[in-house]
């Protein structure tokens, strides 16, 4: 006979734990509304274990206590749409981990949403409660509290004991962002390799993924840190896919790079989250071009090279005469442009802020140089600290949390209606925003990767144990027949 389960008596709001994601306390609230159920988690990293996909992602499990970071890990069973009660769609990632809750575990589902004003860090919705829970929705906390003190010992805990083994792929060794990032791991008693991405090469058809350098194998770096400049992005993320491949935390991802690159895809990511961008059109056959100026508003516009950066492909037409000659003369170059609202009260300035995981560590305001309305210091702009609003902050993060990026340098224009992102940049600079703002951005890089890294290697190290154990057990078992 089937053993009777055990109902568990659950409130509106209830205490939880998350044992395997090593959450001890997490206060969720019981949505009966919702199928399934959802946890606040940023930075999320996809990556295989022993050919399974797995996600890692940060939670800061009390929100009265963004101190308490933790980062998890958890099998990924895959991707979904999940509409919110706001009734916006996400595509999200979705989890499989045990749920504590008064005294009774079983296995769930949770699908890891980012929401900056969630005040629940969980919503436990119908199928995780299906025949496990009774809902009472006037009672709270039926199942009594947990302390957040749970977490003491977890935070106490020093990010990461060892020395890292850290690469950073660059083209530009000497460039003040590698230099700083060099100099602050070495403070830190880190080693850091500067290696250009472009004489990386591999085997990627090799059962043991691996990448060489100079006849060498690049082996056993703990994190590699990505900058990929615009021209070799196609061959610097293959670069970087083949290190996840071999399981090193790359601080951005391979396929978060290249959405950020292509401007058009970006934007259409953005676009679908609700994130506030310029009116933008796209087309390709210059019939259209008479259309796409509607659309945006007619002139003055701003049309731009689907692939420029540092301003180079960014052009205002001022009239709608000098927007199709621009149009046409870029189309006879066979370049896919895009086609944008000039915003002019932004009066050639915009914010650049720094994201690193979900936080906004610097922002500055840059001003073009006397006429031009680009602000790109690269063409000669000066920058000055800024204080961004709140709603700069949650566009800023929610917009490198979109198109994946842990660490993103996000511009946007300041308008009467709200922050209106350019461009989300997946290797920002660290000379301005340093100088400007007097933040040690490559030490908040580095805290970052120390925290990461750590959970990453502590997989590696289990992962070779076991592979140690396997190939132990086979020979034994070949000696023995
Ligand atoms: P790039 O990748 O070349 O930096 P951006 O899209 O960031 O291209 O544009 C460069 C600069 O031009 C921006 O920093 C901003 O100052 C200005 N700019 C771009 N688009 C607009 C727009 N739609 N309205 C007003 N100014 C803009
Ligand atoms: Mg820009």
């Amino acid at each position: 006979m089937p053993q009777e389960v055990k109902k568990v008596r659950v409130g509106w709001e209830e205490w939880l734990a998350l044992p395997k994601l090593g959450l001890p306390a997490i206060k969720a609230k019981v949505d009966t509304g919702a199928r399934t159920s959802a946890l606040h988690a940023f930075g999320i990293y996809e990556f295989t274990e022993q050919g399974k996909p797995m996600v890692s992602f940060g939670v800061h499990p009390i929100p009265e206590r963004p101190d308490i970071e933790i980062y998890c890990t958890a099998p990924l069973v895959g991707k979904r749409d999940v509409t919110s009660s706001n009734g916006q769609t996400e595509l999200r990632h979705i989890i499989s981990t045990t749920l504590a809750i008064g005294g009774e575990e079983w296995e769930t589902e949770i699908s890891l949403t980012y929401r900056e004003n969630m005040a629940y860090r969980m919503l436990l919705g119908r199928k995780a409660l299906e025949g496990r829970a009774i809902v009472d929705p006037v009672q709270s906390c039926l199942c009594g509290e947990l302390s957040p003190s749970l977490y003491d010992d977890l935070v106490a805990e020093e990010p990461m004991h060892r020395p890292l083994k850290i690469l950073l792929l660059s083209r530009e060794p000497h460039n003040y962002s590698s230099r700083r990032l060099v100099e602050e791991a070495e403070r830190r008693g880190h080693s850091m390799d500067v290696i250009n991405t472009k004489r990386c090469y591999m085997n990627i058809t090799s059962a043991h993924p691996e990448v060489r350098y100079g006849g060498q194998v690049l082996a056993s770096y703990d994190a590699v840190i990505p900058r990929i400049g615009a021209s070799v992005t196609s061959y610097g993320t293959a670069v970087v896919r083949q290190f996840e491949a071999m399981n090193v935390f790359c601080l951005n991802s391979s396929d978060a790079i290249r959405r950020s690159r292509d401007k058009l895809y970006a934007h259409q990511l953005l676009a679908a989250q609700g994130i506030g961008m310029p009116v933008t059109g796209y087309a390709s056959s210059p019939s259209d071009t008479m259309d796409l100026i509607k659309i945006v508003g007619g002139a003055p516009l701003v049309l731009k090279l689907l692939q420029g950066t540092q301003g180079k492909g960014v052009v205002l037409a001022e009239t709608r005469k000098a927007a199709e000659s621009v149009i046409d003369a870029f189309r006879g170059l066979d370049a896919d442009i895009l086609v944008q609202e000039f915003i002019k009260e932004a009066a050639g300035t915009d914010i650049r802020c720094f994201v690193i995981g979900n936080r906004v560590v610097a922002a500055m305001k840059r001003t073009g140089s006397e006429g031009d309305f680009r602000s790109n210091l690269h063409k000669g702009g000066n920058a000055t600290k800024v204080r961004i609003t709140r709603e700069e902050r949650a566009t800023a993060v929610k917009a490198a949390r979109v198109l994946g990026l842990s660490v993103a340098g996000v511009d946007m224009l300041r308008t009467e209606s709200g922050p209106k992102v350019l461009e989300v940049n997946s290797s920002p600079g660290l000379e301005g925003i340093e100088s400007v703002t007097g933040k040690n951005i490559a030490g908040h890089i580095l805290d970052y990767i120390e925290k990461r890294a750590k959970i990453m290697a502590a997989r590696r190290v289990r992962q070779d144990r076991s592979r140690r154990r396997r190939l132990e057990e086979a020979s034994r078992q070949r000696a023995s027949s």
